[in-house]
């Protein structure tokens, strides 16, 4: 394809990091979710917790329910402060999704559900399980034999593969991840002991989403998760929204145009942080700001965003190489879905450099001891550049509360982690 290249998309192409400030923010737009479908969501996800809690012990003290702490970060502000030439008098926090039990990324809200809903459909269908009933009776043998007759496939750079893969296997589905060859080893190697089949394909994320696609339409019982436009993904996401908020209620926290919420998330195929973009956006209302971040080796829904392309485009036809450490945002064409519904709510996006993830990395442990792999840093790069550049014109920036979503982290092994820490400490 031929695209009329300016000043920005130079840019983009010389892999410089950029911060765009969204024209559309603000514009009224169609409603392709609303606040029904959110708690529609939320309910089935109590629902099943009886369920989560009996077969994934770690979620017993909250219940079932799969939920992160938002912990403040005061000594990385600081450290950012005086390393960055910050000046702000706002409140930095982290949400821990990094943390998450059962899969330990973000991806354990909409991969989850998505499997979760799914099996709620079959066994309601069965008529052995009515809604009222105790999901516990899942985990019953007879309900693992009614779900072996049916399959889940789903194409991942990684981590979604680990939610749905665990999940499915748990339910006794036959379940099977599709993954590029590119994936982590720890990632296809924990996933086969679980009893899930791992297929490696050639070439990048969106290669891998459309070979198992095509295989899972030949078997009339699979259900393929398509992280590239599915509406559970991102309805599981938006949830989060309601832990927030009872969260901030707990911590004291306000969110008002006086007050606002400025909300930094890492963006890969656009499904988790745009549902939870909405998710904030639905229950907060406008005094919320999302800011999106991506590699500047695979800003695709960036390059959807400002040509209004959204997934006619690939970062591939800008000659960027969609090659980042970030494999959780090694994605090089943006969500079909998340496009239209993000455009009128997203604030601004910006890209960062792979060597600045790393060295966040680095800070984060030895200023908080909290433990987050690459793609779960960008949302730190994107607190600094926001704050240095667009907003540092704007009113309330340096008093509002900043809110740096981490995506993924806890299941990575430890020497693997080492790895990152040390490659950060020789960046710094
Ligand atoms: C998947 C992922 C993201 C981004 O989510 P998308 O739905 O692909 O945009 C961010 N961080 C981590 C760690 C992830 O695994």
């Amino acid at each position: 394809m031929t695209i009329e290249m300016d000043a920005f998309l130079t840019d983009l192409k010389n892999l410089n990091e950029v911060c765009w400030k969204n024209p559309n923010f603000g514009e009224s737009s169609d409603s392709y979710f609303s606040l029904e479908d959110i708690l529609d969501a939320s309910n089935r996800l109590d629902r099943f917790a009886p369920y989560i809690a009996k077969v994934f012990p770690e979620t017993e003290p909250t219940k079932g329910i799969i939920e992160s702490h938002l912990v403040e970060i005061p000594n990385m502000l600081t450290t950012l402060k005086e390393k960055e030439n910050l000046t702000t008098n706002g409140k930095l926090y982290l949400k821990c999704d990094n943390d998450l039990p059962i899969s330990g990324s973000i991806k354990a809200r909409g991969g989850i559900y998505e499997v979760l809903k799914f099996a709620e459909t079959v066994a309601l269908e069965s008529g052995k399980l009515s809604i009222e009933d105790n999901y516990a009776k899942l985990a019953d043998e007879e309900f693992k034999e009614i779900f072996s007759n049916y399959a889940i496939a789903v194409g991942s750079t990684g981590n979604l593969g680990l939610s749905i893969g665990i999940m499915g296997a748990k339910l006794g589905f036959h379940t099977t991840v599709h993954m590029s060859n590119d994936a982590k080893q720890w990632k296809k190697e924990l996933l086969r002991k679980r009893g899930v089949t791992v297929i490696e394909h050639e070439g990048d994320f969106s290669k891998a989403v459309t070979l198992g696609r095509k295989e899972a339409e030949k078997d009339p019982t699979c259900h393929f998760v398509d992280d590239e436009g599915s509406r559970d993904l991102f309805l599981g996401y938006s949830v989060a929204a309601l832990r927030l908020k009872k969260q901030f209620d707990q911590q004291g926290i306000t969110v008002s145009e006086e007050n606002p919420l400025f909300v930094y998330l890492p963006c890969g195929v656009g499904g988790s942080p745009g549902g939870v973009a909405f998710g904030l956006v639905t229950i907060f209302g406008p005094g919320v700001k999302i800011i999106f971040v991506e590699p500047t080796h695979a800003p695709s829904m960036l390059l959807g965003l400002y040509t209004g392309l959204n997934d006619g485009i690939s970062v591939n036809d800008l000659g960027i190489d969609g090659k980042t450490a970030a494999d959780g945002l090694a994605v090089g064409r943006p969500s079909r879905l998340v496009g239209n519904v993000i455009k009128p709510i997203l604030y601004a996006a910006t890209t960062v450099d792979d060597d600045r993830l790393y060295q966040y990395l680095t800070l984060l442990t030895d200023s908080e001891t909290i433990y987050v792999e690459p793609s779960s840093t960008a949302g730190i790069a994107s607190f600094v550049d926001f704050n240095q550049t667009i907003g540092s014109e704007e009113a309330f920036v340096k008093t509002g509360t900043h809110l740096i979503w981490g995506t993924g982290g806890n299941m990575v092994p430890e020497n693997e982690m080492a790895s990152y820490y040390k490659k950060g400490k020789t960046l710094l």
